[in-house]
């Protein structure tokens, strides 16, 4: 199904997360990787000559770096809502309840219509890949067909996805829910058919069950998703303690459950395959049983922040065990760029810690690591991505900073946002970029080896 790719040797300097702390930086390597897109040998401190020289690999495409430029895994959005990408940076004053049917449902909504889902998905594709996102875990609308071509438009791009149809019986205006739970639930296996025969092995895309949060779905129409769950292996998605007031509706929603984590326990979908975002107001004991249970979560800062639902005490989490990714939880946050998802979870750990301490903070590396291994993690995807190992996949991104010439003077609109003046360490160029760089510092993008984004700046 996939198109033979030419044996390609990336060479240069490359970076990637070892282990929560510790980033690895090879100022010079050589990445082979095969006609399947696989890694087939890391090799470090090598001359520029030394890869052409390996067996079976005289006549591979050698891809080169510039000189303030390194290799990056790429990035992994774990929460993003595709449906509503038009409405990033939109959200004036109001918090979660308020936003979904002022902004949300209207937008979600329209989207029956393949043509503007056309215009839409395109648009979000294209622009998570330009940001170096090579997995999203994407949340589409309840129309199956728009759904469908979400799953078609990343196929066709190239992006490893997850594509959920959005489930919901109850909350939501009447003009934008499922008619019945046997409704709901017959278009949900709709939807992961489909999926499922586009690329049956689910080589880039699969199908997610995607529940939207418990207050928009009845108890029955959970545990019905939660049998979809046991039945199809598939993985599932959804939206955890995000603010207080949601919380408090769940309570009284659910009043038979102990906890918000307890009525997804009920259901049958707190499993290894659940990826959570938010978690902002977990009690501890919800958090022993979604680490007990397996359950993933996915940290979404800035939507956190712009919706002012509160901040995740992601240490807290780290530490309890359960595996964290970044999600830019598009548009509860304003930017669909995971870099800046990195950088914004940086700020967030900052006010956590004003309260609970310095070892609240998180670092660099540490969110770096969020961005891609973690990421993995969450959508169970990490033998196969996040880093540079070998049997592992090149979903890559090729990072260039600008450099400073002397005098100080060029070419600011040509330049990348990150100035390097050559006289930074390794250390402080990567530090530069995740504070300072953006899409233009993202000059070219793979996933499974084939170049899915590049800019001008790219020298084939
Ligand atoms: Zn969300």
């Amino acid at each position: 199904m996939a198109p033979s790719l030419e044996k390609t040797i990336y060479v240069g300097a490359f970076v990637h997360s070892k282990s929560l702390q510790e980033l690895e930086i090879c100022q010079m390597g050589a990445i082979g990787v095969d006609e399947n897109g696989t890694i087939a040998f890391v090799e470090r401190y090598v001359t520029d000559e030394a890869p052409r020289k390996k067996d079976g690999w005289e006549s591979a495409k050698i891809v080169k770096v510039g000189e303030n430029g390194f290799f990056f895994p790429g990035f992994i959005d774990t929460h993003i809502h595709a449906s509503q990408y038009p409405n990033a940076g939109i959200f004036g004053k109001s918090t979660l309840l308020d936003w979904l049917n002022t902004y949300t449902f209207p937008l979600e909504s329209s989207l029956s219509s393949l043509a503007r889902a056309k215009q839409v998905y395109n648009r979000v594709v294209s622009r998570t890949l330009s940001h170096g996102t090579t997995t999203a875990a994407y949340y589409a609308t309840v129309h199956v067909a728009s759904t469908n071509l979400l799953a078609d438009i990343c196929l066709e791009k190239g992006q490893r996805a997850f594509v959920g149809r959005v489930c919901m019986n109850t909350l939501s205006p009447d003009y934008y829910r499922d008619a019945s739970i046997e409704d709901g639930i017959r278009d949900s296996k709709a939807s992961i058919d489909y999926i499922q025969q586009i690329d049956p092995n689910a080589e880039l895309v699969a199908p997610i069950i995607t529940p939207r949060f418990a207050p928009s779905c009845t108890s029955e129409c959970l545990r019905a998703l939660g049998d979809l769950h046991r039945e199809t292996g598939v993985h599932c998605q959804t939206h955890i303690s995000e603010n207080k007031p949601e919380v408090a509706l769940v309570k009284e929603l659910f009043p038979e459950s102990k906890s918000y984590a307890d009525v997804y326990y009920a259901a049958g979908l707190l499993t290894p395959k659940m990826i959570l975002a938010h978690a902002v107001h977990l009690t501890e004991e919800e958090v022993a049983l979604i680490k007990a249970c397996g359950a993933k979560i996915s940290h979404c800062p800035a939507s956190n922040t712009a919706l002012t639902s509160g901040c995740a005490k992601v240490r807290e989490l780290i530490e309890s065990g359960i595996t964290v990714g970044l999600g830019t939880d598009v548009s509860g946050g304003f930017s669909p760029s995971v870099l800046e998802m990195a950088r914004q979870a940086i700020w967030v750990s900052r006010f956590v810690a004003m309260n609970d301490g310095d070892q609240a903070k998180l670092s660099t590396e540490e969110v770096l690591y969020l961005a891609t291994r973690g990421g993995a993690k969450v959508v169970g995807l990490e033998e196969k991505v996040g880093g540079f190992e070998v049997g592992m996949d090149w979903d890559a991104q090729m990072i260039g900073l600008g450099a400073v010439p002397d005098g100080g003077e060029s070419n600011l609109e040509a330049d990348d946002p990150v100035d390097i003046f050559g006289w930074e360490s390794w250390d402080d160029r990567v530090a530069k970029w995740v504070y300072n760089g953006n899409d233009k510092s993202t000059v070219a993008v793979w996933v499974k080896g084939r170049l899915v984004h590049q800019t001008s700046r790219y020298e084939r």
